[in-house]
């Protein structure tokens, strides 16, 4: 938020009084974060105060004003400021009834422009005058703010501690925005994240951190409250940092998609094709990058093959790797993951072969998993012990793939680019 001061009366501008008012409201503005960029001193005329007006508009959010709020016929702020806005100045009751009662009480007939202290604009909210007799007042109208306080320091310094600046502080409230960021994780548990940056969590301050489990994923939502991105983004940054130091292994990235979304972008961003050949995942993995729109550009297309006859038959996988090491292997999964390449002529290649349950296999036990992958030609394996239900299994399975898929590639990517 950035104000602009304008102080009006002549005798400001002939140096018959010092601009005081201006160095104090500086002062308080200071306080609470809002910057004054100008400062204005207009004399008593009309013309004068609303040409500052306009002129203060372009620059300033806030516009204070101070003096001219007496009731003589050169006290012409409230005037001013209600011709310019074409609002109209309303009676306010109970300041009306101060001014009557002054007069009563000493027994002095008032002058009928006297009450013209207790006016204000139309929707504003009225700032008490212990001090004095001008009520002052704050109004919001479209993006500006209008602030009006009587000339002499006494008044204006209590109108503007007790009235004005927790009025400014409610409006810089309403007028922050909220952001958020979200980091993505995986591959590890929603408890074990938050338990490692517990130190982070308990010294949240501006930004506050909420830890969510997404569809498998875990989240870390980032959420501050200030006047613009730029802003927050300053006060992330130092916890991202933080934060990545401690859970860089396991960081997917930024945002709202999810793993399968962000493989599926990444491989159509570099025009990498893939195929599957998935044995106890039935064609997930290949669904979930379906689902999704622009998969006709990279995905090829997938075999299931959940028999060994169909693992020989389509696959190639050898008959000795299925004696020795069982269909449930890592040489099993790399020989799919080969199979299936060289069926489809992907860029990468990836297998699944494992017990989901609920029954062993093999004599092996449930959630043993193993994955195989051909990227760009070279062979990985994947050797996991998931646990669950056979669907939580086969769910976690595909996206340790997309997980694994896409940090490899993305980090030769990175390491070629750099
Ligand atoms: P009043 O009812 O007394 O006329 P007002 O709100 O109309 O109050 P002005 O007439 O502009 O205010 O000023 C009244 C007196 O307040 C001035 O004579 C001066 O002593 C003091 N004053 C006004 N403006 C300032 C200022 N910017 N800095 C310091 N003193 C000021």
């Amino acid at each position: 938020m950035r104000a602009e001061l304008i102080c009006v009366g002549t005798e400001l501008l002939l140096g018959q009084i010092v601009n005081t008012n201006a160095q104090f409201i500086s002062q308080k503005l200071a306080e609470i974060g809002i910057d004054v960029y100008f400062h204005t001193v207009v004399g008593d005329n009309i013309k004068r105060i609303q040409q500052a007006i306009t002129i203060a508009k372009t620059r300033a959010d806030v516009l204070i004003f101070s003096g001219g709020l007496g009731p003589t016929e050169d006290d012409l702020t409230k005037d001013a400021i209600a011709d310019y806005l074409q609002i109209p100045l309303i009676e306010h009751t109970a300041s009306a009834e101060k001014i009557i009662r002054f007069f009563q009480k000493r027994n002095i007939e008032m002058p009928e422009n006297n009450l013209k202290q207790a006016t204000i604009f139309q929707h504003a909210e009225p700032f008490a005058n212990p001090n004095g007799l001008a009520v002052g007042c704050g109004l919001k109208i479209e993006k500006h703010i209008y602030l009006v306080f009587p000339g002499p320091p006494s008044e204006m310094q209590t109108m503007l501690v007790q009235e004005g600046i927790p009025y400014l502080l409610k409006i810089k409230e309403d007028h922050c925005l909220i952001f958020s960021k979200i980091l993505r994780f995986f591959g590890y548990g929603e408890s074990k994240i938050v338990n490692d940056i517990q130190d982070i969590i308990a010294q949240q301050d501006e930004v506050t951190i909420a830890p969510l489990l997404d569809d498998g994923e875990v989240t870390l939502r980032l959420t501050t409250k200030t006047n613009t991105k730029a802003e927050a983004e300053n006060q992330f940054a130092p916890i991202q940092t933080r934060i990545l130091m401690v859970l860089k292994n396991y960081y997917i990235g930024e945002g709202n998609m999810r793993l399968p979304e962000r493989l599926l972008h990444f491989l159509c961003e570099n025009h990498w094709t893939i195929g599957s050949a998935e044995s106890f995942t039935g064609g997930q993995f290949l669904a979930e990058l379906i689902k999704l729109s622009g998969a006709s550009k990279v995905v090829k297309g997938g075999l299931i093959t959940y028999t060994n006859e169909m693992k020989q038959k389509l696959l190639g996988v050898s008959d000795e790797t299925l004696r020795t090491f069982g269909a449930v292997s890592a040489a099993c999964a790399r020989e799919m993951a080969f199979g299936v390449a060289k069926n489809l002529g992907v860029h990468i290649a990836v297998s699944f072969t494992g017990v989901a349950g609920p029954n062993q296999s093999e004599e092996k036990k449930i959630g043993t998993i193993f994955i195989g992958y051909l990227i760009h030609g070279e062979t990985y394996e994947q050797s996991l012990y998931l646990s669950g239900t056979r669907e939580a299994i086969q769910k976690q399975a595909v996206l340790h793939a997309c997980a694994f898929i896409y940090r490899c590639l993305k980090n030769d990517f990175q390491a070629k680019k750099g």
